[in-house]
Formats: structure tokens, C-alpha cells, sequence
């Protein structure tokens, strides 16, 4: 029996009330039909195409319909999950797309990007029952399903904006945490303004996570929606440079400010070698070739990027994984992983590893760099590691690492990128008086997201550290309910 075949007799069945919880669960989990690993070394397109319709309303058949939701209480911005899926049982997209979009503003990227199998999907009553949370429903996969589905209707509707308020909102930051900001608070009839320091706005979701997991496009049309509901947006703008948030709120007449400026700056490792040409943050590294299209190598990248052969990664989260993934793409012939746990331990998504494996990626685990070696020219020649093994549990829980003396070995590289995490933008904060930040310089805010200042409220990476997209599209929603309250009687 081919698919088609099992959904129609499923659907039979379904609709004459007769599907049992023992049909659902021998439906098989649908697996996501993706570029095989050596064709999507040489292209940047995004790696998993999408459910076919057929596959997605299989897989909306495998869902339980629990009564107590548990799939609802993992997601963070609360999705109507259990109504969604059931609207895509009966092939009514729209319906599905108009319940997530009650909650989420960005489906088709969460869809995409959201780390499900810790959320929605860990909680799910039918991975629970096999005891494996790969084969709980693919929640995340149907958000894209149906949010792609929305998307080639190509007649997105603008949603609808309230008579004007006479009220100005500048956001910093146009990041997912301020897209969902300026949404929100447009709709209430505020004149919104959002200040962006790249030239495009976007911000991780376009300069650092990657045209093959996430693409631009899809972005482009977010951004797009915003300046047909009235959103003013203004590239180049560095907040606490080009103006303060007082120079805004005193001098330009905002009557509130959201700071949604993420947590962009890199961390490195203080070893020996780390000023030498060819060593890049990560940041650096995805923004030169996300942002700047150094993929295009030669044909109008305004960046360039080393055109490397070897290259070695350190770090072991999604960051990580994103960089390594880059630079196969960009032509490298050799990169490595080094970590400096195990694979347990490794904070990047089990699908992230799972994909960089079949493009190639050698993994170097417990192994840690102690010091990046250059040639005459002040260039990378090597990396000489450690080789590690686990300790007792540190305070994050996860087993030390700990080096094994005289274990030293050299790989030799030409390049190596730095991906052991970003800290707290710390301009604003800077140049912001009476801002609470935190001792990591994360600002410090309420339950409303409102920070120390009055009219002043703020989320996303610059509140929780480097998080997730949903969080800060979470914090954004919350942040623009107290700013539309807040306007309501100022
Ligand atoms: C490489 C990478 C991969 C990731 N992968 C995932 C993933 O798969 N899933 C997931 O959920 N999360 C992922 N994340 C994390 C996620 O992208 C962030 O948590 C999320 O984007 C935070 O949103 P935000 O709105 O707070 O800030 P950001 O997305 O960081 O946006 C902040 C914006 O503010 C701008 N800005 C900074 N300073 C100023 C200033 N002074 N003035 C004006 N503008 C300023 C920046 O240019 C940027 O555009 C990833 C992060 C990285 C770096």
C-alpha cells in the first residue's frame, strides 16, 4: 500500500469515528525528505525540502488529540497544537495556519528552527509511548508544513492596524524579538520605528543561522509585511552611537522604547595564537558569509572570506555546528569539530550533528585547543589540542572536561572558528544611564519586560543571554502588551 493509499483508507476511517490509538501509532513517524549529504556540500539551499501534503496529514494523523495537551505546555508562546494538527487531518490549512498564528508570528522560522524535540515534542503522549522522542508527532514539521502552505497562497494578509494613536515606539534591534514587537504595537495604532545597526534587518535569523536551514527569503517576507502595516525601518542605525535611548526618548519624542539588540558578542578562548589572519569568531565568520554572500566568492560579495582548504571548529552547539556546516559549503576540504566533551554533552540540536556527520565533518571529541600555530606570515599553520576526559559534574550539570598532560597533538589548518558562545551586546548598557544590567551585562527586566527606566522595556538575547528564537519572539509578544498598556495611559 502506498501513502496515499494508507492516509485515504485512514481518513475512511477517521471520519467514520472508528480510528483507534493503536492505528495512530502503527502509522509510521514521517520522516523529513531532505538534499542527500554530498549533493548539499556544494550548494547553500536549505537541506530539508518539506512535507508533501500527503506525509503531513499522515503525520497529523499519528497525533492523540490528548485532552490535557501536554505537546501545548512545552511550547513556549503556547501554540494550539492538538487544533492545529487537527485542521490539518481534515485538509483545512488555513484554518491551521489562522490557530498558530493566534500565538506565533513567525511559523514558518520556528517551524524550521525551533529546538522541538526539548519543547512540544518531549512532553508528546505518542514518543512517550515508545519511549523515544524521535518518534513523538513532528510538531515542527507540520508548523512548516502549514506556514509553507501559507506562504505560496502568496495573498498573506496584512493584519489590521488600529486609527492612530499619535504615539511614537522605537524598537532597537530587528531581531525576531523586535519584529514581533513592532507587530504588535502597530496593530495597537503606535508609530513605529524600528533602528537596525546592519544593513539589513533581520538579525540572527539572518546573519548568523544559515541560508540552507533557514532561508533569507522567508524572512524577506516578514520584514515586508511589517512595512506594509506602516513600520518605519532604519538600517545603519547603531543605538548608543548614531543616538542614545535618551537622545530618543527626550530629543526625537518616543514615548517608549523596546531593546531587542541580542547577544552578539564573541566569546574567545584567550589562548595563544588567537590574533593570527585566518582566525574568525563565529559571528564574524556566519555574518561574512550569511549576511555579506561570501558564498558568491567573487561575484559581488562586499566582504570576503578566507577561501580555506582545512579548517577547524571549536565549540559543540548549534553555532558551532552552523559554522562547520558553512565551511563545507564554502569549499573546504577538511573540517573538524573539536569539543572538548562528549557527543552526550554536546548542546547543539541532535539533528544539527546528525546532519554535519553526513556532510563530512570529522568530529574531534574530548579534545580542546591550547594554542592556534602561524607561519611567517602571521598566518594559521595548526592547532595543537588536548586530548580530555570527564570529571566529576560541574555546575551546569554536565561532566567536567579535563585534560590529560603531555596528550598534545597538532592538526594542521588554515583557518579556525571560534564558536564558544556569545555574550550581551554592551553598548546600550553603556550608554544608558539607570539601565539594571546583570553581572553577564543582560539586562535586567519584570515579569512585563519592562526594564529599570519608565517607557523603557526590553527582551530576547539581551535579557536571557544567547536563547532560542521562540523565547525571544515570547518576550517580544509580552513586551508589547505592557507598551501598548503603558501608552494606553501616558
Ligand atoms: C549561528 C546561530 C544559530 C542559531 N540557531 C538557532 C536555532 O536553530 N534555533 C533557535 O531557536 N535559535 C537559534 N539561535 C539563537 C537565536 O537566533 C536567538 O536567540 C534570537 O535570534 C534572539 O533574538 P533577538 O531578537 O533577541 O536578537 P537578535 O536576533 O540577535 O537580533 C538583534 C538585532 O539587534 C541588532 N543590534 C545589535 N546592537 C544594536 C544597536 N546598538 N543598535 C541597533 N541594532 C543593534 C543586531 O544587528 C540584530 O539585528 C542561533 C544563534 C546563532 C548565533
Amino acid at each position: 500500500m502506498n501513502d496515499q493509499q494508507l492516509l485515504d483508507e485512514l481518513l475512511g476511517k477517521h471520519k467514520a469515528g472508528t480510528l483507534k490509538p493503536a492505528d495512530r501509532y502503527n502509522i509510521p513517524p514521517q520522516a523529513m525528505p531532505q538534499q542527500d549529504g554530498v549533493t548539499r556540500r556544494s550548494n547553500v539551499s536549505e537541506v530539508a525540502t518539506g512535507y508533501t501534503e500527503t506525509q503531513a496529514r499522515l503525520e497529523a494523523l499519528r497525533c492523540l488529540g490528548c485532552k490535557n495537551a501536554p505537546c501545548m505546555e512545552g511550547c513556549p508562546v503556547r501554540i494550539k497544537i492538538k487544533d492545529f494538527i487537527a485542521q490539518i487531518v481534515e485538509g483545512d490549512f488555513q484554518k491551521a495556519l489562522d490557530i498558530i498564528r493566534e500565538n506565533s508570528l513567525l511559523p514558518a522560522v520556528c517551524g524550521r528552527v525551533c529546538p522541538q524535540e526539548v519543547q512540544c515534542q518531549l512532553p508528546c503522549t505518542v514518543g512517550k509511548k515508545f519511549k523515544d522522542v524521535e518518534k513523538s508527532v513532528s510538531i515542527g514539521r507540520l508548523e512548516r508544513f502549514v506556514a509553507d502552505w501559507g506562504r505560496k497562497q502568496k495573498e498573506k494578509s496584512v493584519p489590521p492596524v488600529a486609527a492612530a494613536t499619535g504615539k511614537k515606539v522605537a524598537i532597537l534591534g530587528a531581531g525576531p524579538g523586535g519584529i514581533v514587537v513592532a507587530t504588535d504595537v502597530r496593530r495597537a495604532g503606535h508609530d513605529v520605528t524600528v533602528f537596525e545597526a546592519f544593513h539589513k534587518p533581520g538579525g540572527v535569523m539572518v546573519y548568523g543561522i544559515p541560508e540552507f536551514r533557514l532561508p533569507k527569503a522567508i524572512v524577506q517576507e516578514e520584514i515586508e509585511g511589517l512595512k506594509k502595516m506602516g513600520v518605519k525601518i532604519v538600517c545603519n542605525f547603531v543605538a548608543g552611537r548614531t543616538k542614545t535611548v535618551k537622545d530618543l526618548m527626550e530629543k526625537e519624542g518616543f514615548d517608549a522604547v523596546y531593546i531587542g539588540v541580542g547577544a552578539g558578542l564573541p566569546m574567545f578562548m584567550n589562548i595563544e595564537g588567537e590574533h593570527l589572519i585566518g582566525v574568525y569568531s563565529a559571528n564574524e565568520y556566519l555574518t561574512r558569509a550569511n549576511l555579506m554572500r561570501a558564498y558568491d566568492f567573487g561575484k559581488g560579495a562586499d566582504t570576503p572570506i578566507a577561501m580555506s582548504k582545512r579548517v577547524a571548529v571549536v565549540g559543540g552547539g548549534n553555532v558551532a555546528m552552523d559554522a562547520a556546516r558553512t565551511a563545507v559549503r564554502l569549499g573546504a576540504e577538511k573540517v573538524y569539530l573539536i569539543y572538548r566533551r562528549s557527543e552526550k554533552e554536546m548542546p547543539a540540536r541532535v539533528e544539527e550533528v546528525h546532519h554535519a556527520k553526513e556532510e563530512g565533518i570529522e568530529f574531534h571529541l574530548l579534545r580542546n585547543p591550547k594554542r592556534i600555530i602561524g607561519n611567517a606570515d602571521g598566518a594559521v599553520c595548526g592547532i595543537e589540542c588536548l586530548k580530555y576526559e570527564l570529571g566529576e559534574p560541574d555546575a551546569s550539570g554536565r561532566r567536567r572536561p579535563v585534560p590529560i598532560e603531555g596528550s598534545e597533538f597538532t592538526i594542521d589548518v588554515d583557518t579556525v572558528v571560534v564558536a564558544i558562545g556569545n555574550g550581551a551586546n554592551p553598548l546600550i548598557g553603556q550608554t544608558t544611564q539607570g539601565l539594571t544590567l546583570n553581572k553577564w551585562g543582560n539586562i535586567v527586566v519584570d515579569e512585563n519586560c519592562k526594564t529599570s527606566l519608565d517607557g523603557v522595556y526590553a527582551g530576547g538575547d539581551i535579557v536571557l543571554g544567547a536563547a532560542t528564537v521562540i523565547l525571544a519572539m515570547g518576550q517580544g509578544r509580552t513586551a508589547a502588551a505592557a507598551i501598548n498598556k503603558y501608552l494606553e495611559t501616558k
